[in-house]
């Protein structure tokens, strides 16, 4: 009688279990891949300790076992077939996305399994594959091979379909499976040499593990701070329920002040707070799934109405409260944004987009806000959406304007300088609004490049145009924080202004006080660029950020422009008036030039007039204009210069 040697297959059994283990603790079984992966490595697993039963009773060879020998040995046989189309089933896991194959296809692709499963379990009667006599003795039966046959054929579908879908499965997968066959051959090849040693379950269970390892190990998808799952994981996810039409709702959970908490208490409590929030969110349903998206953002998916609202409230209700971190109460609000049914969104990328495009709705916040996706935001996403791609044609093709806003001077009756302003006309939208694709270039990178397709625009405009140049003291353009982050941006925009051989002291660029404040470094070194180049500079939207005045006031700044926010009552509310009037005072004492933005009526300017500001900007006297408008406009200035010239 022959001797087995069952340790390769206790190794692998071991192996199998521990790596089943892993996978059911992180319960990553809901995508289509991960449930083919499950019923394969639990048909490997079975297959093993059918395996070891059958080394057993087949070498106790006892009469009294002879049954259940038998019986063990029609289940492993069963499962020798059921193993390769289990990897066949898993392999088209990856690219077969529709819900449900035709009734004939189905069963065409059964037919095989079908036939040679009632041919095994049959086999008690004609013997086909083998025989195990009264005294519990097992012998092969004269089509014992053709098994292994019907595998190979398998396996040679697994190969010829991981080549002809290469495209669709990824170099990742591809690659897998390439291993996982080399394994599996190498282990039939050897035990057909040396039948004592059971190889071919090791084979098996070598290629679970290099499928764990490389495609479905849900480590992968972990977050190692807080120990959720990631963005991968929730693009998976939501991409098999999107594909399946499956009903889920998305709420997405910004913990808003981490970077206050980070800068004010240091990063091992931000790392600690971010780790607490995860906790509990982990704690608001059985069934709602967690994941952290990125550095301060989490996302859950409910998979029901009622689950969505709960979790909604009970977060409201959790982070309205402080967290205990290391001894002190941290107060940490978020911004909470929901979309209910996001399987109708087009894609899982259209999704997150339309998240993201919700939390910028959301202004920072001191107390935890909500957003809830509806008709209107989606229409307003779509929208976004639109005028992003026009961006990137209007940059490739260059299809923005220059609109210039004059800047009047009560004292010279005459309009002395301009604001230059882009302008962009969608086909078939209309105008887009500045703060809409000046918003989404910063975004998405694009910011310098339109910046400098305007500098050369404004230029040209300017030398076409003397009649400008004579009339105006100067343009002012407006410079974007990111573009002072971009390295060599600044010094092409000044090189641009120099080879146009206009007189760089034509142009001053407005800088935003946040930015005054934030980029103390970079801005530095941009400063003395431009100043070096004889350009100037002149703070915009004073009074609308949250500047360090002090930083402000090292910048050589010789103009300042009040913000339009600051505009709005002074003429009714006492303390508005009082601000604006105070903040000119002191800006005046020190020399600024003070401009004032947005100023609409009479009144406003009336106001403004006595309290000293000269330097008037807004629809009462101009709106932006193009340059054929503001030419026109010019006119009316020749008779202003010409009445100041006679008055002198
Ligand atoms: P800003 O630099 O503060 O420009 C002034 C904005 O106020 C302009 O809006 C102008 O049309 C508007 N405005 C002027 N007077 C009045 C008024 O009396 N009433 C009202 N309601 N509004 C007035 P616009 O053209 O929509 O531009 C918005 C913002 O977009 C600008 O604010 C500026 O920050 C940005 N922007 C525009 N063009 C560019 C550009 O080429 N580059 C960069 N980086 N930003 C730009
Ligand atoms: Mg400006
Ligand atoms: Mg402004």
């Amino acid at each position: 009688m022959m001797a087995y040697n069952v340790d390769f297959l206790l190794s692998a059994l071991f192996f199998l279990l521990i790596i089943l283990r892993h996978f059911m603790e992180q319960r990553a079984l809901n995508t289509k891949s991960s449930k083919a992966f499950l019923a394969f490595l639990l048909m490997g697993i079975a297959n093993i300790i059918l395996d070891l039963l059958c080394t057993v009773f087949i070498t106790l060879a006892k009469p009294g076992l002879a049954w259940i020998s038998e019986f063990c040995l029609t289940m492993l046989y069963l499962l020798q077939v059921l193993v390769p189309v289990s990897l066949l089933n898993y392999i088209r896991s990856f690219y077969e996305h529709e819900r449900k194959l035709p009734h004939w296809q189905r069963l065409c692709r059964a037919a095989p399994v079908l036939v040679m499963g009632m041919l095994i379990l049959c086999n008690h009667w004609h013997g086909l594959f083998f025989r195990v006599d009264s005294s519990g003795a097992y012998f092969r039966g004269p089509y014992y091979l053709s098994m292994y046959l019907f595998a190979g054929l398998y396996i040679l579908a697994v190969t010829v379909i991981s080549h002809l879908k290469a495209e669709q499965l990824g170099w990742k997968k591809v690659r897998a499976i390439h291993e996982l066959l080399i394994v599996v051959s190498i282990c039939v090849v050897l035990q057909s040499f040396y039948h004592d040693i059971l190889l071919t379950g090791f084979g098996i269970a070598i290629s679970i593990s290099i499928l764990f390892f490389t495609i479905n190990n849900p480590y992968q998808y972990t977050d190692s701070l807080t120990g959720l799952f990631d963005m991968n994981y929730f693009r998976e996810q939501t991409g098999y329920f999107l594909m399946r039409k499956k009903t889920f709702h998305v709420l997405e959970v910004d913990l808003c002040q981490l970077k206050r908490i980070n800068r004010i208490l240091g990063t091992d409590v931000g790392n600690q707070a971010l780790y607490q929030a995860a906790q509990m969110l982990q704690q608001v349903g059985k069934n709602v799934r967690v994941f952290r998206s990125s550095g301060k953002r989490f996302l859950l998916i409910c998979p029901t109405i009622s689950e969505y609202e709960t979790a909604l409230n009970q977060i409201q209700t959790m982070f309205s409260q402080p967290m205990e971190i290391g001894g002190s109460s941290v107060l940490s609000p978020v911004a909470i944004c929901g979309i209910m049914h996001a399987e109708q969104m087009d894609s899982c990328e259209f999704l997150t987009n339309y998240l993201d495009y919700l939390s910028s709705l959301i202004a920072t916040t001191t107390r935890t806000v909500l957003i809830q996706g509806n008709q209107e935001t989606l229409r307003g996403f779509r929208y976004t959406q639109e005028i992003e791609h026009f961006l990137q044609i209007a940059l490739e093709e260059d299809l923005f304007e220059v609109y210039f806003q004059p800047v009047y001077s009560t004292t010279k009756k005459r309009y002395v300088s301009a604001e230059a302003l882009s302008r962009l006309r969608h086909p078939t939208l209309g105008p887009v609004s500045p703060d809409v694709f000046i918003g989404l270039a910063e975004k998405n990178d694009q910011i310098a490049r339109l910046s400098l397709l305007q500098m050369r625009r404004i230029c040209t405009l300017l030398k076409e145009s003397p009649e400008i140049m004579e009339q105006l003291q100067g343009v002012k353009i407006n410079l974007s924080p990111l573009e002072i982050l971009k390295r060599g941006h600044i010094q092409q925009l000044v090189d641009t202004i120099l080879e146009s051989g206009i007189p760089a002291s034509f142009f001053s660029f407005e800088i935003t006080e946040t930015v005054a404040s934030d980029y103390t470094e970079n801005l530095r070194k941009a400063v003395d660029l431009f100043t070096g180049a004889g350009i100037g500079l002149c703070m915009d939207d004073f009074g609308s950020g949250y500047a360090n005045l002090n930083s402000v006031l090292k910048l050589p700044f010789s103009v300042i422009k009040m913000d339009r926010s600051l505009m709005a009552g002074i003429c009714t509310d006492e303390k508005a008036a009082a601000l604006y009037r105070n903040t000119v005072a002191v800006l005046r004492n020190m020399d600024f030039t003070v401009i004032a933005e947005g100023v609409e009526t009479s009144a406003e300017l009336k106001l403004l007039s006595d309290w000293g500001v000269e330097m008037i900007q807004g629809f009462y006297f101009s709106p932006p204009l193009s340059r054929a408008g503001l030419l026109k406009l010019l006119q009316t200035n020749c008779a202003a210069a010409e009445d100041e010239k006679r008055n002198t």
